[in-house]
């Protein structure tokens, strides 16, 4: 072990238990549901016919099928099915269904499920900003989830129940993980993590109406108003795929999540730090730019990786 390494373990070892409340309390969700529904939108455009019947089919063995069809209003069932499941794990934080482990007692089981947790630790993980250590630890384990999550949607041989659960963690978990302030925290001379902005208070001209938001929530909702759907929707998916083309490479994982770190340590922080920082003309356009450019490779990679486990 180097010395830079001992004395960065060491410095973890101090902060580690903080950020596992980090876990715990992680108040904000992840892109809004406009920002995951304007990825599936866009996957969903880019998956091939045996595939989104491949992605119907699972979706239909989940417990919460029918609820989603509900919200349908008109649209194609399998489109619906696709859209709720994208933000299903977000919809459950206020499932009284389900629980939270280490502050809430097990709820119980019910049909379809493995369990009720509401696996919070599922979208995020926490790297430094500027640098990090990947043999460092972090409550937040997207990075495994993904390619857990990939290994039993594509696994023929699995339970329909199994694969009817992993798919909307996937299909959400892919848009996490291109949300910046999903990959990356900032450290304080304390050794306090600010939980991916959300304990960095901004000052947001551009939204009058909520000014006064954390840094997290703003870039979560940078991609549209979480009411975003319907043929507001499709024209907002059709509008970004033409102005982004498809990604050189699709990538994995771990390339998807080292580019919002990357995103994260150069762009995502206001200059000023301390007291409570205003976001500027030039910074909101740029993180405008940046969210919507995210938002649309979440898309293209979402269809690409489906269609490479499902086909
Ligand atoms: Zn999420």
């Amino acid at each position: 072990m180097t010395a830079r390494r001992t004395m960065v373990a060491k410095f973890f070892g101090r902060l580690l238990p903080m950020s596992l409340l980090w876990v715990l309390a992680f108040p904000a969700a992840a892109w809004n549901a406009a920002g995951h529904r304007i990825s599936a939108m866009i996957a969903w455009e880019h998956m091939d016919a045996p595939t989104r019947n491949a992605v119907a089919a699972i979706l239909e063995q989940h417990p919460d099928f029918e609820h989603w069809q509900l919200r349908a209003n008109g649209a194609d069932p399998d489109l619906t099915a696709f859209l709720e499941a994208s933000t299903w794990p977000d919809d459950i934080r206020r499932d009284k269904r389900f629980y939270t482990a280490g502050s809430e007692e097990p709820t119980s089981t019910q049909p379809g499920f493995p369990d009720m947790e509401r696996r919070l630790s599922w979208h995020f993980v926490d790297r430094p900003v500027g640098w990090y250590d990947r043999l460092l630890p972090s409550p937040g384990v997207i990075d495994r989830q993904l390619v857990a999550l990939a290994r039993i949607v594509g696994d023929r041989k699995e339970k329909p129940s199994a694969r009817a659960y992993a798919l909307p963690w996937l299909i959400h978990l892919v848009g996490d993980a291109h949300q910046p302030l999903h990959a990356a925290s900032r450290y304080g001379p304390d050794g306090r993590s600010d939980q991916g902005g959300n304990r960095v208070t901004i000052n947001n001209p551009f939204q009058p109406h909520a000014s006064s938001t954390s840094l997290h929530r703003y870039w979560d909702d940078l991609p549209g108003p979480p009411w975003l759907n319907g043929s507001r929707l499709h024209s907002t998916a059709i509008a970004l795929t033409s102005r982004y083309a498809t990604p050189a490479a699709t990538g994995t994982p771990e390339q998807w999540i080292d580019e919002s770190w990357q995103i994260a340590s150069e762009h995502a922080y206001p200059p000023e730090i301390d007291a409570a920082p205003t976001i500027t003309a030039d910074f909101h356009n740029q993180a405008l730019t940046i969210a919507n450019r995210r938002v649309t490779e979440a898309g293209y990679r979402l269809a690409a990786l489906l269609q490479q486990l499902l086909r």
